[in-house]
């Protein structure tokens, strides 16, 4: 992975992307709903072949050694499954996980107090990694390394630090922003593993086996009509299913047929690329009020009435990655791409751009 993606949406534009149905961040109450669609074993964890693979050795090597794995780093975009590995890897090595996130620790004397109070093998799951505060990161990566935190006691010219000696467990960190972490806290971690968007046949799986679990009876090609809309995130994936089975029990259907999908999503106003409202919205600003680009940012977002950070951060990286906008030295163009899916013709203008 490139160190300077960026992954995260922990800025303003975290707001307008948690109400999206579109979303790869958690919303509402999903925290708790997304736990009973978890895998619990490496085998139940879908797709990411190569990255499963290497863990199952690296757990193996511990469980044979007698010794727990080194800590882990797990990098990827918000909704691919990171919290998911986590808890999987604790499970496999059957030891008890502690879960906290970069945000939630405040002070170095926080972290202090959840490493001194970790037992032999434990896993610390530290969600956010990447936004620990520096003295917390620093306190972290000695822990890290010589299983020993220093602990003040006293305050003021009398405090004195104590070395306290823990003992050896796993750090799990999951971040959105590699980049972001300091060098010395990132070669701290034995194992970094990188999540991927998933492809569509990964997806429909998924789906499958989520539908299973909530007890959804779905036709032939109605997996495939979410996942192709599930902008190549589990978490997506899951939510969509999700406002599929509301429909189902409204609509008292027994099986879900592929069209019931459609029509069920195109009330939320996601269409067959998993694009939404907002997104079409940019998209049709750059078509029809610019005849296709360069248009500036901060023209685009006063024409759709957005944030220009909204924009940026929630809207236009999975436009680019699926190839409906280009960002150019001269501002946002739109592909061909994007006028064929909003059923137009390019301007000769804008096809001579590509
Ligand atoms: P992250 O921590 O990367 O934001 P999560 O681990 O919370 O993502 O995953 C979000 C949801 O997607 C969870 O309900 C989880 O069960 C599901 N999920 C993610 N990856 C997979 C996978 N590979 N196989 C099955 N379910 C998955």
């Amino acid at each position: 992975m490139n160190e300077s993606l960026d992954f995260g949406t922990s800025n303003t534009g975290a707001n307008e992307e948690s109400l999206r149905m579109v979303s790869s961040q958690p919303i509402g109450n999903e925290p708790v709903s997304d736990e009973e669609l978890r895998p619990h074993v490496l085998d139940g964890f879908i797709g990411q072949p190569r990255l499963k693979a290497q863990l199952q050795l690296f757990l193996d090597a511990a469980r044979k050694r007698d010794v727990p794995p080194d800590h882990i780093l797990l990098a990827g975009p918000p909704g691919l499954g990171k919290t998911t590995l986590a808890m999987i890897v604790a499970n496999e090595l059957e030891v008890p996980i502690r879960v906290t996130s970069g945000p939630a620790v405040q002070h170095a004397g926080d972290l202090a107090s959840i490493l001194s109070s970790l037992d032999t093998g434990e896993v610390l799951f530290i969600d956010e990694i990447h936004r620990l505060p520096r003295a917390a990161e620093e306190l972290l990566y000695i822990a890290m390394e010589d299983f020993r935190v220093d602990v003040m006691v006293g305050k003021g010219p009398g405090a004195s630090s104590i070395p306290l000696t823990l003992p050896r467990f796993t750090v799990i960190g999951a971040t959105t922003r590699e980049g972001m972490l300091p060098s010395p806290l990132r070669a701290r971690f034995g194992f970094t593993a990188h999540l991927d968007f998933y492809p569509h046949e990964e997806l429909e799986k998924l789906i499958d086996r989520s539908a299973n679990v909530l007890g959804v009876n779905l036709d032939e090609g109605s997996a495939h009509e979410m996942a192709l809309r599930s902008r190549g995130t589990p978490r997506i994936a899951n939510r969509l299913l999700r406002r599929v089975r509301d429909w189902a029990i409204v609509h008292d259907l027994i099986v879900v047929r592929p069209a019931d999908v459609k029509e069920a999503l195109s009330l939320y106003q996601i269409d067959s690329e998993g694009l939404d409202r907002l997104d079409i919205a940019v998209l049709n600003a750059i078509v029809r009020n610019f005849n296709g680009g360069p248009v500036g940012l901060n023209n685009l977002a006063a024409m759709v009435g957005e944030e220009s950070e909204t924009v940026e951060t929630v809207c236009e990286p999975y436009l680019v990655r699926e190839g409906f906008l280009v960002r150019t030295p001269k501002g946002r163009v739109a592909t061909q791409k994007a006028w064929q899916h909003l059923g137009l013709t390019p301007s000769d203008d804008v096809s001579k751009l590509f």
